[in-house]
Parts: structure tokens; C-alpha cells; sequence
């Protein structure tokens, strides 16, 4: 894998920990969101209870799992971080509901693939707090009741289509993250390379915010990089030039674009004929995972136009031709 949005390594991983909001003040941008979190997380104060249930939905790299902590912090409890694939049973998640304190919150990533059994501990927990667990089996088996501590649930997901209806409709509040505007990420950048004690130049942080796919966790992906490459090729203090030779270097074009970005595109436009195709077609021409394409790549290029997605399928748009300076061709069809 290349840059992609949604990879993360451990180093990467730390710091993007050590660079993270902790409260709503720090936290850039998503603002109607906030504002509606913010009195949500009042009301509960004031009124000695959990906050409501949480459901974030929006592409890898927004801020979900910062918001979760953010949250917990606000209301002064802990945050019990957990992901969909990992519960694999029943048990693994009544594990964690009998740990919770009053008012923790329990943030579970990726909540679209938890199994429908788990899904089913699940639905209880929310709604009266209490978990129903079944002991012993056929003849002897009978259901046991525990109590648990009110909590809130922040589930997190990349697809909101996929979570169940009965899911979804056990959330109090529920909202779409939005990728952010360069102004919010150069506020974000100027904040993280203070953090890092690193000297920037405004222009080279416009820079940075402009092309850094609309997302915070690139922002501070691509910061770093040209952190190292000022370090190395420089003084250590980066500027415009170090940090366009050190996009370039990380193969981010102009528009913020990445190899896979382009490669997707290329595959529409080479292969299919820029389009109708589905899906799954350009996920075998390009050997990756179908999941990756729709959560990561597709959003951003969908939102920026130089795709279209309608019932036929996919579309590269004259956009998208012009960016890879090939030739427009118009489609057949219109
Ligand atoms: P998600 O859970 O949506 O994939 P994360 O919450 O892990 O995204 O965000 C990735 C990183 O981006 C965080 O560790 C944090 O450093 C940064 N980040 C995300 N949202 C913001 C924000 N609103 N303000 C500042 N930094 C942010």
C-alpha cells in the first residue's frame, strides 16, 4: 500500500495521538456538529446522566475517534475504544459493558461489522442498561439479567448504508463528519507544528492545508514528512519550496491527489472507457480491496467531481481527464 488515507502505522499512530484535541475548544472545524454536541454533553451534565448515544459516519481521518475522546473528556469519564471486528462475541463486548463507570463512553470503530449476535447484547445495553445473558443450554437454559452503568455509545462508521435499521434508529444523535476546508486545516497545521516545535512558513502551511485531501490525519501525515525532508535537505525550518519538493517527493500532485487517487481514475479512463463501471470491476483491475476504494478514495473524488456515481456505475468526469492531461472523450451514451 501507498499513502493511502486509511493506513496508519505505529509511529504514525503515536503521534497522531500526542497531536489530538482534548476538548471542544481545541477541536478545528465540523462546527454544526460540535455546537450540537456541545449541548447535548450540557444537558446530560446538568442533568446527572449519560449523554445520548452517538453515531458518526464520514471517511477515515476526520476526527471520529478524536471526537470520542473529546467527548469522555468533556464530561470528565473514561473512553473505552473497541472496533467492530474485534468483538467477535458476545462475551467480548458484555466483558466491557460490566467494566463501564457511570457516564464512560465506549467508542466502537467500525461499527457497521459487528456480527448480529453481538448486535443483539448490544440493543439491551443501550436502551436500559442492562445486558441479558443466557446460561446453561438446552432444557436448563435460562436467560440471567445484569445491570450495567449508563453509558454512551459513539459508534463510528465509514458507511452509514450498511449499519441495520434497528442500529440506527437506537441513536440519539446521529452525524455525517464532513471534510475540511483549507482554512480549517491550516489552523490545524499551525497548531500541530507548533506542537512539534517545528518553524513553518504561513505559505508553506497554506500549501500543506490545500493539499492535504481535505482531511486532518493526511495534514499531519504530510507535515511530518516535509518536517523530515527540511530536516535532511535543509535547516529544518520548512518553507514553500521544501514542502512542495517534499509533496512531490510523496507523489501528492497539485489538487492533493495520491498514486491511488490517479490510479483509480487511470483504471476508469484506460480499461473501461471512462466509465459506467462498477465497482467491483475497477477493484479487481487494480487488485485492491473493493472496501478501500469506496471508503477511502471514492469520497474525496466524488466530493472534488472528477467522478460521478450514478446507477450504472462510476464515471470519470471531463475533470478528471484534464487532471491527468488525457483526452476528454465525451461518453457515448450522453
Ligand atoms: P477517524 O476516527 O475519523 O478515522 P481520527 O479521530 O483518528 O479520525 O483523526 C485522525 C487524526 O487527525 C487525529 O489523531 C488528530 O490528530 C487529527 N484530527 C482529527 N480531527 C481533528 C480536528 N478537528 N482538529 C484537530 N486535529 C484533528
Amino acid at each position: 500500500r501507498i499513502v493511502g488515507v486509511g493506513s496508519t502505522g505505529e509511529e504514525e499512530e503515536r503521534l497522531n495521538f500526542a497531536l489530538r484535541p482534548q476538548n471542544f475548544a481545541q477541536y478545528v472545524g465540523q462546527e454544526s456538529l460540535i455546537r450540537k454536541l456541545r449541548i447535548a454533553v450540557e444537558a446530560a451534565k446538568s442533568r446527572k446522566e449519560p449523554v445520548d448515544h452517538v453515531l458518526l459516519h464520514g471517511p477515515p481521518g476526520l476526527g471520529k475517534t478524536t471526537l470520542a475522546h473529546v467527548v469522555a473528556n468533556e464530561v470528565g469519564a473514561q473512553v473505552h475504544v473497541t472496533n467492530g471486528p474485534a468483538l467477535t462475541k458476545g462475551a467480548d463486548l458484555v466483558g466491557i459493558l460490566t467494566k463501564l463507570s457511570f457516564g464512560d463512553v465506549l467508542f466502537i470503530d467500525e461499527i457497521h461489522r459487528l456480527s448480529a449476535v453481538v448486535e443483539e447484547y448490544l440493543y439491551p445495553a443501550m436502551e436500559d442498561f442492562r445486558v441479558d445473558i443466557t446460561i446453561d443450554q438446552g432444557a436448563h437454559a435460562r436467560t440471567m439479567t445484569i445491570p450495567i452503568q449508563p453509558f454512551t455509545l459513539i459508534g463510528a462508521t465509514t458507511r452509514l448504508g450498511l449499519l441495520t435499521g434497528p442500529m440506527r434508529g437506537r441513536f440519539g444523535i446521529s452525524e455525517h463528519l464532513d471534510f475540511y476546508a483549507p482554512e480549517a486545516l491550516h489552523e490545524i497545521l499551525k497548531a500541530n507544528a507548533r506542537q512539534l516545535k517545528t518553524v513553518a512558513d504561513d505559505k508553506a502551511l497554506w500549501e500543506l492545508a490545500r493539499r492535504s485531501r481535505g482531511t486532518p490525519r493526511v495534514a499531519n501525515r504530510l507535515l511530518r514528512r516535509t518536517r523530515d525532508y527540511a530536516t535532511v535537505e535543509g535547516d529544518g525550518k520548512i518553507n514553500l519550496e521544501s514542502t512542495k519538493l517534499a509533496l512531490e517527493l510523496a507523489a501528492i500532485d497539485d489538487r492533493g491527489l495520491d498514486e491511488q487517487d490517479r490510479v483509480f481514475m487511470k483504471t476508469m479512463i484506460d480499461v473501461y472507457d471512462g466509465g459506467p463501471v462498477g465497482i467491483e470491476a475497477i477493484a479487481a483491475t487494480m487488485g485492491e480491496e473493493r472496501d478501500t476504494l469506496e471508503d477511502v478514495i471514492e469520497p474525496y473524488l466524488l466530493q472534488n467531481a472528477f467522478i460521478t456515481r450514478t446507477r450504472q456505475g462510476r464515471r470519470a468526469t471531463k475533470l478528471a481527464y484534464e487532471h491527468l492531461k488525457l483526452k476528454w472523450r465525451p461518453p457515448k451514451d450522453e
